[in-house]
């Protein structure tokens, strides 16, 4: 009897596995056929200074906007994204798409310091990466020093050697690089040591809790500090409330990110915030 509970049991896991595989497979082939029909949106949120009491630069952030299900959230579409390779695509895409737009705002005189774009780390191994780079640069005429492409740290402890060759590539052309969650990944202070990066991201999860929870204060202020010691500037993430952006310019960290200072959105609303 327990064997055939067993093998009941066995049944309606693969059938739920296969459901999920197909479900995977279907939404990888909507999500194809959303980026050639111009489904994808790239909304901007804000990132602002603690010292200049300004908006400094923006965060690019993908969006489906799905015919019937309405918006989609990257966090529900980029793992699919990333299993079927489609995620370099997009991720070419996106950061053609913020170049272009950063390159329109400076001409525009609006104020800003960088557009952040997120790489993934299917497209960061890509042998093209670069030229994907240098392309984006090159047909928005957008000076390279107002991009900054964000990496994460699984990205460049893979291939430590190549990615510290690509990675000083990138800033010999002038472009910004910052490390997205920082504190969360594999990566050591060893490793921080040689990589060639311009800029920490605090992760959100150790922001969430400030300044009530004592391990994230002070995770929080170490970080700052390493990042002073460093002479890498420091951004956190994730900021909702008036008390953490107190926390955090107390504890002299410059840049900050959080529905606090203003939520992702579509560009004509970013330019509106700014002017
Ligand atoms: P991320 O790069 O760490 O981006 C920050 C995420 O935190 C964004 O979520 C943003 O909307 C959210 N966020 C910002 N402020 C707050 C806050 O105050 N509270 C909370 N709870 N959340 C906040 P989003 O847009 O859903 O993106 C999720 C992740 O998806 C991103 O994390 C990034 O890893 C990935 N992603 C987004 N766009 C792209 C893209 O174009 N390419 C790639 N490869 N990944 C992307
Ligand atoms: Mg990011
Ligand atoms: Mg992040
Ligand atoms: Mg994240």
């Amino acid at each position: 009897k327990a064997k055939a509970i067993g093998r009941a049991t066995f049944a309606f896991y693969t059938s739920e596995l296969t459901d999920q595989a197909y479900q995977r497979l279907r939404i990888a082939s909507e999500l194809r056929y959303a980026l050639e029909n111009n489904q994808l949106r790239v909304f901007f949120q804000p990132v602002y200074s603690l010292t200049k009491e300004r908006i400094v630069g923006c965060e690019a952030l993908v969006r489906w906007l799905h015919p019937e299900r309405g918006m989609i959230s990257p966090a529900d579409f980029i793992p699919i994204a990333e299993d079927s390779g489609l995620i370099t695509n997009i991720d070419s895409w996106v950061l053609n798409t913020s170049c272009q737009q950063m390159k329109a705002w400076l001409d525009a005189g609006l104020d800003l310091k960088f557009v952040a774009v997120n790489v993934s780390s299917r497209l960061f191994s890509r042998i093209d990466f670069t030229e994907k780079v240098v392309e984006a640069l090159a047909e928005s005429q957008l000076d390279p020093s107002y991009l900054e492409l964000e990496i994460t740290e699984s990205a460049v402890m893979d291939d430590v050697e190549r990615a510290d060759s690509l990675l000083n590539k990138l800033c010999d052309m002038n472009v910004r690089l910052a490390l997205d969650d920082f504190g969360t990944g594999y990566s050591s202070l060893n490793r921080l040591k040689s990589l060639p990066v311009h800029k920490l991201k605090i992760d959100q999860s150790f922001v969430r809790n400030l300044p009530s929870d004592g391990s994230d204060a002070a995770i929080v202020r170490a970080i700052i500090a390493l990042g002073f010691s460093m002479q890498l500037e420091i951004q956190a993430e994730g900021i909702e409330t008036l008390e953490q952006a107190e926390f955090l310019r107390q504890s002299n960290c410059i840049l900050a990110q959080g529905y606090f200072f203003g939520r992702p959105m579509p560009a004509a609303e970013f330019e509106q915030l700014i002017s």
